[in-house]
């Protein structure tokens, strides 16, 4: 799953922009589908070329890169709202210097390029949320409050008083496309751009929204519900597509990534599903047997305890585990028994445990007597 991008771009992961850039452009060159008719591998090695650049040209998508270490960004595999389609060419963030390469190698080449509007992603938010291991095991839903760009709702995001107030651009005369010269690195081309007036939408804003002040997007505290599913573990990152920022200009918004940070409990701990505690039980209850309330995620549980149980047993308590990750199954909750000696004995005590010592005979301590009748030098 995890691709080094890097070493697709054969970069270090100290490069530069401006290295990270040129390496992609020079693979990007090598291997573009229309200079390789006859090597069908080109293709997927195109591919990958840019997917890599997809995440180390943005520098909050190579920020998660290197801190999640995933090839997709900060994505939890198991949840269903998933990470959509990654890699290729959905979702890219066409603002970077992507446009520009592209531009350069399908003029030069006589290569069509579709000129689809351009897709603009929002920014992704990612932060960590303190859960307690009972949230972790069993699920929940929290509410948290996030600060976020979003859309302007009094122009719709246009930037225009009321979302109306256009004229059209002078520029391009409303076309949103001008053509001009461009030097490229395989000579002079004429090359037809998007307006840069307008931002090709062949409009440009008579009266600002005063909302925004014609920015299209306002900053506002939101609070989420967040469901936490029963069974996740610490680290593991949540992705509510679609919840992070807005863009700045028409596109879809960015994910809100949200990593688990298990709060450790102070009796359970966890492995995987199951749940581990010592319990201490008075050294009397293991000798005679008894019963001895357990805390479980749900309150208490009477633990039958057998007569001559060892210190240091373990009792498995069946489904009183974590609920399993999109499953309904439990794991178990592994009770470790260790005996606690009295702190203080009174006199009567005192006897009738001395009578005890006497009356019982080293051969009903077989571990002990074992240990007795060997060599106390460690060979
Ligand atoms: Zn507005
Ligand atoms: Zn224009």
């Amino acid at each position: 799953m995890a691709k080094d991008y890097y070493k697709i771009l054969g970069v270090d992961k100290t490069a530069s922009e401006e290295e990270i850039k040129s390496a992609y452009r020079k693979l990007a060159k090598k291997y573009h589908p229309d200079l390789n008719k006859d090597n069908p591998e080109a293709a997927d090695k195109f591919k990958e070329i840019n997917e890599a650049y997809e995440v180390l040209s943005d520098s909050q998508k190579r920020k998660n890169y290197d801190q999640f270490g995933s090839a997709d960004g900060p994505q939890f595999s198991g949840f269903g709202q998933g990470a959509g389609a990654s890699g290729g060419f959905s979702g890219f963030d066409f603002s970077g210097g992507f446009d520009d390469i592209f531009g350069d190698i399908f003029s030069a080449f006589g290569g069509t390029r579709s000129r689809a509007r351009r897709a603009y992603k929002g920014e992704d938010i990612n932060l960590s949320l303190n859960i307690t291991l009972k949230e972790a095991c069993l699920g929940t839903t929290k509410t948290i409050a996030v600060t976020r760009v979003e859309t302007c709702p009094k122009c719709a995001g246009t930037g225009a008083k009321d979302g109306s107030n256009f004229t059209t651009c002078p520029d391009c005369k409303g076309a949103g496309r001008v053509r001009y010269q461009q030097n490229t690195i395989f000579g002079t081309t004429i090359r037809e751009g998007e307006c840069q007036t307008c931002g090709g939408t062949g409009k440009i804003i008579k009266e600002k929204c005063t909302y925004c002040a014609g920015k299209g997007i306002v900053r506002v505290q939101k609070n989420i519900d967040v469901k936490i599913p029963a069974g996740i573990d610490d680290d593991q990152i949540l992705k509510m597509t679609g919840q992070g920022n807005a863009p700045s200009r028409p596109g879809t918004n960015g994910d809100l990534n949200i990593k688990i940070n298990l709060v450790p409990d102070k009796l359970l701990t966890r492995k995987g599903n199951d749940l581990y505690l010592d319990v201490y039980v008075p050294f009397t209850t293991l000798l005679l047997g008894g019963k001895s309330a357990v805390p479980t995620l749900e309150g208490e549980f009477m633990l039958d305890i057998k007569e001559l149980t060892q210190s240091g047993t373990i009792m498995r308590i069946k489904g009183k585990g974590s609920k399993i990750l999109h499953k309904e199954s439990r794991g178990d909750l592994l009770v470790t028994l260790k005996a606690e000696s009295p702190k203080a004995l009174d006199k009567k005590s005192k006897d009738a445990l001395k009578t005890l010592a006497d009356n019982i005979s080293i051969s009903n301590y077989p571990k002990y007597k074992k240990y007795m009748d060997t060599s106390k030098e460690v060979k």
